[in-house]
């Protein structure tokens, strides 16, 4: 797999490597940790990313390859490896201090872009929308880049996810104004004004699905991000329920992502409160996203 060379120069043998011998090497290596489709699709990343889509690797391309592979054996998720993430055509940096962003939630961040086209085109101009809990700060960022017209607040908890979410807004170029919050504490509810449209992926695992997360997601994503710090694992939605109801306009709509197994669970608590509901399937299927609109004027 390795070529050897003579370097005349510094009067050494150099190694290269193929890029698609490394991608062999790699899927190999990982065998009893990925798939092949999955193995391959990180080496895709890391060829993009690390090489620049170049079609041999050097000596300290080999090393870094290696690292990685090494990193990857402990489970450590290739987005902190690598410190950024994609999602709906953009890139954010990721540490430890922030999920790294799903799928799932470039859905939710469609269905929420596809509804304020629609309100655009019904002739409302000013659209005011509020992310709870928002970490890397991927969703607020990535409406505000593709509606530029929306004014977006986004608040956390963590300083720490809120300086990469800052930073992310700086390299993606979108103004959303971010603040740090603790939600749970309905004091702070009456200074963050009113919305048309609320947004939050939550903290929504319950302690026995954590115990059943794979370790990569158990070990190195932030517990603050994965679970609500409260006895009752759906508190978050109790509460944007309760907050909707001061803080939402007349004909405002909630968006929230989904715990799946919960989602019946989930729709009642908005119910009790006086919303209609619908819920939206993700692409596997799985009741991923709560829409929720208000039979209560304010
Ligand atoms: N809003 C962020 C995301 O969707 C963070 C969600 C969270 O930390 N629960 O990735």
């Amino acid at each position: 797999m390795y070529v050897a060379y003579w370097h005349p120069e510094i009067s050494l043998v150099l190694y290269t490597m193929k890029i698609t011998d490394a991608r062999k090497y790699f899927i190999n290596e990982l065998q009893s940790f990925y798939d092949e489709r999955e193995a391959g699709n990180i080496f895709g990343i890391i060829a993009d990313d690390v090489f620049g889509l170049a079609v041999e690797l050097n000596e300290v391309d080999i090393v870094k390859l290696n690292e990685i592979i090494g990193r990857l054996k402990q489970h450590e998720p290739i987005q902190y490896i690598l410190g950024d993430a994609d999602f709906y055509g953009l890139k954010f940096k990721v540490t430890p201090a922030v999920l790294i962003p799903r799928p799932e939630t470039e859905e939710l961040v469609h269905v929420v872009i596809q509804h304020i086209k629609k309100l655009y085109k019904e002739g409302i101009k000013e659209v005011k929308v509020l992310d709870i809990g928002t970490g890397s700060g991927c969703i607020p960022i990535t409406l505000k880049n593709n509606l530029p017209q929306i004014e977006i607040i986004a608040i956390d908890i963590s300083d720490a996810a809120l300086n990469i979410a800052q930073e992310n807004a700086f390299y993606n170029n979108a103004a959303v104004i971010f603040k740090q919050v603790n939600f749970l504490d309905e004091t702070n509810w009456s200074s963050l004004g009113t919305f048309d449209i609320i947004i939050s992926n939550p903290p929504y695992i319950t302690i026995e699905e954590f115990n059943e997360l794979e370790v990569k997601v158990a070990e190195f994503e932030p517990k603050l991000a994965l679970i609500a710090q409260h006895p009752n694992a759906l508190i978050f939605y109790e509460k944007i329920a309760s907050f909707s109801l001061n803080n939402l306009k007349n004909k405002g709509i909630i968006f929230c992502e989904l715990n799946a197994l919960q989602a019946k669970n989930i729709q009642q608590i908005f119910e009790q409160k006086n919303y209609s509901t619908n819920v939206i399937k993700d692409l596997q299927g799985m009741n991923r996203i709560l829409k929720a609109e208000s039979l209560t004027n304010i």
